[in-house]
C-alpha cells in the first residue's frame, strides 16, 4: 500500500466521511506556484528593522499565509503592546510591498506547471486560495500559468474577512469550486495554511519549499507531506489514482 493510500484512508476515517473522488484542488500561491518566500521574508525584515522592531528574518516564514495586517499586529504587540491602526497597516504594508517589488519578479516554482497540468488533465477544478493581495504577483498568474485559473475561481486577501489559519479562505474556495470538503484537496507550503486547510475538512497536502521542517506540517494537520514541489508533482498522479481506487463507490 502506498503512503498516499494510507493517508487517504486515515483522513476519511478521521473525518468520518466517505471518499467519492477528487473534484477540486484548492491551491495556495506564494511558496507553491512562485518561489517568492525569500523575497517576502526579506521585505518584512527590512520594514520591521527600519521601525527598530527586533526580529529575525526566518520568523516571517512562520507567519506565512497570514494577512499583512495580522503580521504587522504581531510586530506591533511585541514592540508597542498594541495593534496597529488601519492607517499604520496601510502605510507599513505598502512599504513592505514596495521592498518586495524592488527585489525583482520571483521565479515560478519548479514543478508547479507540471502539477497544474496533471490536475487539468485529470479534470480537477483549480481554485487559487491565497492570503496575498499583491497585484504584482496576482497579475502574472494568467501569463505564467495560462488557462489554469478561471477569473471567478480565485480567493485572495481582498475577499476574505479572516485570513489563514482561519478556514474561511478554503471554505470560500469550496464554494467557488461548487463542491464539498470531502471532494477537494488543499495544496499548501506553510503551517498556518495547512492548519486552515485541515480546519476546512479537506484532505491537505503539505509541501516543504522553505526552511520549515516537515514535522511542523504534520503538527498543523497535513494529511501527507512532500519534501519539494517537483517531488509532489511526480507523485500527484499516484495520489489522484489512490483517491479513485479507494473511493467509496468502488468498495
Ligand atoms: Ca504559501
Amino acid at each position: 500500500m502506498t503512503d498516499e493510500q494510507k493517508a487517504i484512508d486515515k483522513h476519511f476515517a478521521d473525518e468520518r466521511l466517505s471518499n467519492t473522488g477528487v473534484k477540486a484542488a484548492l491551491i495556495d500561491m506564494d511558496g507553491v506556484l512562485y518561489d517568492s518566500m525569500k523575497g517576502h521574508t526579506a521585505a518584512w525584515f527590512r520594514m520591521a528593522t527600519e521601525l527598530g522592531i527586533e526580529c529575525t528574518r526566518d520568523e516571517f516564514y512562520a507567519y506565512e499565509g497570514m494577512t499583512g495586517a495580522a503580521t504587522i499586529n504581531i510586530l506591533f504587540r511585541r514592540a508597542y503592546g498594541r495593534d496597529a491602526s488601519p492607517d499604520e497597516v496601510k502605510e507599513l504594508y505598502g512599504r513592505k510591498v514596495k521592498y518586495f517589488i524592488e527585489m525583482g519578479e520571483p521565479e515560478m516554482m519548479p514543478g508547479a506547471a507540471e502539477m497544474l497540468n496533471t490536475l487539468r488533465q485529470a479534470g480537477v477544478t483549480r481554485v487559487l486560495v491565497t492570503g496575498s493581495g499583491q497585484h504584482s504577483i496576482l497579475d502574472r498568474l494568467d501569463h505564467d500559468y495560462p488557462g489554469i485559473f478561471d477569473p471567478d475561481k480565485r480567493v485572495t486577501a481582498l475577499n476574505v474577512s479572516h485570513g489563514k489559519p482561519d478556514p474561511e479562505p478554503y471554505l470560500k474556495g469550496l464554494q467557488l469550486a461548487g463542491c464539498q470538503a470531502c471532494e477537494a484537496i488543499v495544496i499548501e507550503n506553510a503551517p498556518l495554511g495547512v492548519l486552515a486547510g485541515h480546519r476546512s475538512g479537506c484532505f491537505t497536502v503539505g509541501i516543504t519549499t522553505g526552511p520549515i521542517p516537515e514535522a511542523d506540517m504534520k503538527d498543523a494537520g497535513a494529511d501527507i507531506v512532500y519534501p519539494s514541489m517537483p517531488e509532489f508533482a511526480s507523485r500527484l498522479p499516484i495520489l489522484l489514482n489512490a483517491f479513485n481506487q479507494n473511493s467509496w463507490n468502488s468498495k
